[in-house]
C-alpha cells in the first residue's frame, strides 16, 4: 500500500517488533488509541481509512469533554496490524518507548473519510471502551505542519467532568 511507504521508511524491522503491515486489508471499521511513552508521553489516535490507520499524535490524549480541543499532529499512516501492537520499541529506534492500547473499538465515518482528510474536516462516531459518540478532527489552517484539533461533539455521551483516568 502506497500510504505505508513513509511508515516503512522510518523503521528497521529487524530492530523493532512493530509490524511491517500487509496488503489489501478488508474494511473492519476500527479505531485504536495507543498510549505511547516515548521521549514525550502522547496518545496515538488511529482510525481506519483506505485500508490503513490514519494517525494523529495527541499530546494530552482524547477527551470526552466537548470543551477540550486537543492538539492532534497528523503523522504517517500505520498498517492495520498496528491496531494490535503493544510492547517496547527498543532504544535507538524511531518512537523508542512503550506502547499500550488505551482504547479501541468501532469507527464510523460521517463524511467520506478520504475527502475529509483532504478538506481538513472529519466527523465520525466512536464506540469503544472509553470513547463513545460523536467526535471531530478539524485541520488548523494557520501555521506550519499538519496540525489538527480533536474534540468531542456535544451529545448524550459528552462528559464535562471527564478526566484521563
Ligand atoms: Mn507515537
Amino acid at each position: 500500500m502506497e500510504s505505508l511507504a513513509k511508515y516503512r521508511e522510518k523503521r528497521q524491522f529487524d530492530q523493532t517488533p512493530e509490524p511491517v503491515g500487509g496488503e489489501n486489508v478488508p474494511w473492519k471499521g476500527i479505531y485504536v488509541v495507543q498510549k505511547h511513552n516515548a521521549s514525550h508521553l502522547h496518545y496515538d489516535f488511529r482510525i481506519e481509512i483506505g485500508g490503513a490507520l490514519a494517525s494523529w499524535a495527541v499530546p494530552k490524549g482524547p477527551s470526552m469533554n466537548p470543551k477540550d480541543k486537543r492538539l492532534a499532529m497528523h503523522v504517517e499512516d500505520h498498517p492495520m496490524e498496528y491496531a494490535n501492537f503493544t510492547g517496547v520499541i527498543p532504544a535507538g529506534n524511531y518512537g523508542a518507548g512503550t506502547v499500550e492500547i488505551w482504547d479501541c473499538g468501532h469507527f464510523q465515518p460521517l463524511v467520506d473519510p478520504g475527502q475529509g482528510i483532504a478538506s481538513g474536516v472529519l466527523d465520525f462516531v466512536l464506540d469503544g471502551e472509553r470513547l463513545h459518540g460523536g467526535f471531530a478532527l478539524i485541520k488548523l489552517q494557520r501555521g506550519k505542519g499538519d496540525n489538527w484539533l480533536l474534540f468531542k461533539k456535544k451529545d448524550e455521551f459528552a462528559d464535562p467532568l471527564w478526566t484521563m483516568g
